[in-house]
């Protein structure tokens, strides 16, 4: 299959594997991180841990969009499909419409599948087209789009909006938890648990945002950067070149995934995240609130804004306030330190035992991307 088989070689591999570890023999131990969460499946799906020496450490950080989901995000999502409180809002019913792998995400004491099963209005689409054709179907309902995800899916969420504007649609809105990479790399970089020596940028955030909005990483932090595409080979490649790097005590940004990823990113995807969403701190599941790592709605489009049009103190709902400290999680959950790459889904006294994809419990076992439910995949302990 073009531009797949290509990608898959068995024996062009092994040779990239024997050159990383020629270039690693004799290092301590090199640690490197891959933020995406499509690249921790495809690390582990393809078994290319087992292809890499010993004194080279692979770290999973927090790319995974649902993992990094604040449980009060979902709590706010929660509220507004309790129906007895949303009748105090407005007289029309809201329907929460969002992606299937929110469904199981925790909240503090629920999630979107109990409250659904329990009658909540909650509808899964596949995307934001459908959420619109929900809302002109609709028109005695308020549609809610639970808009979450990296620059990747924000410039989608921006184009809905855009045209919910043209269709005149005034029961659309979305409720944003958008994060972008940068800032919360730079986060990491100043944790002082944690130790990197290089990152294995994201593919699909990096075809968007392009390599140049990594360069104070390697500039200021001298760590470096590689922008590495999905499959095996492009993984190892990115490696290899990030070891050469490392080795050679150099940090600059590298492109392996030329194929789509440029200097400059999306221009056009570029424009319309800047038309629709301005920077804002936002709070990450495990991380806490960073700065300028989030997207709002700029003020022009505050009508399709949920949170601003259904306050969430009219649902009289409170936050908890011990789940809002970051650092604390369900019952045992240890996401928050998965995500930071500072322990492994094993150290979790809860792996394997009382939580499984079938019942997560927290977000880093409920996605396909999330690091627990890709050791718990393919079988790592
Ligand atoms: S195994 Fe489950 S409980 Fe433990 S950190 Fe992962 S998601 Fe949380």
């Amino acid at each position: 299959m073009k531009y797949i088989d290509e990608f898959r070689n068995g024996t062009v591999a092994a040779g990239i594997s024997k050159k990383i570890a020629s270039l690693v023999e004799g290092h301590d131990r090199i640690t490197v991180m891959e933020v995406c969460g499509s690249h921790t499946m495809s690390i582990y799906r393809y078994g290319l841990k087992n292809l890499l020496p010993k004194n080279l450490r692979l770290l999973s950080g927090p790319g995974c969009p649902v993992c990094v989901t604040s449980t009060s995000y979902i709590d706010t999502a929660i509220a507004m499909v309790q129906k007895t409180n949303s009748r105090s809002v407005s007289e029309k019913e809201v329907l929460v419409t969002t992606f299937g792998d929110m469904m199981k995400v925790p909240g503090s004491s629920s999630s979107l599948e109990k409250e659904r099963a329990k009658g909540a209005a909650v509808a899964v689409v596949y995307s934001t087209l459908d959420a619109l054709r929900l809302a002109e179907k609709h028109p005695d309902k308020q549609i809610v789009f639970l808009a979450i995800g990296f620059e990747t899916t924000a410039p989608t969420i921006a184009a809905s909006i855009i045209e919910a504007e043209r269709r005149r649609l005034k029961n659309y809105f979305v409720l944003t938890a958008h994060k972008v990479m940068p800032p919360v790399m730079q986060a990491l970089l100043k944790d002082r648990d944690l130790d990197l020596d290089g990152f294995l940028c994201p593919a699909h955030v990096s075809t968007i945002i392009g390599s140049r909005p990594y360069e104070f990483i390697a500039q200021e932090f001298h760590i470096p950067c590689v922008i590495a595409g999905f499959e095996p080979l492009d993984i190892l490649l990115g490696i290899y070149m990030l070891i050469e790097q490392i080795v050679k005590k150099e940090a600059s940004v590298k492109i392996q995934y030329s194929r789509v990823a440029r200097e400059d990113g999306n221009q056009k995807a570029l424009s319309l995240l800047e038309r629709v969403f301005e920077p804002c701190d936002v709070e990450w599941r495990g991380l806490g609130l960073i700065p300028k790592s989030g997207l709002k709605l700029r003020g022009v489009y505050a009508t399709y804004d949920a949170l601003s049009v259904f306050r969430i103190s009219d649902f009289g709902f409170r936050i908890n306030p011990e789940i809002r400290n970051p650092k604390s999680e369900i019952n045992g959950c240890i996401c928050g330190d998965i995500l930071r790459g500072i322990k492994m889904p094993s150290e979790c006294k809860l792996f394997k035992k009382v939580c499984n994809p079938e019942h997560p419990v927290g977000a880093c076992m409920v996605s396909n991307e999330g690091t627990c439910a890709a050791w718990y995949k393919y079988g790592e302990t």
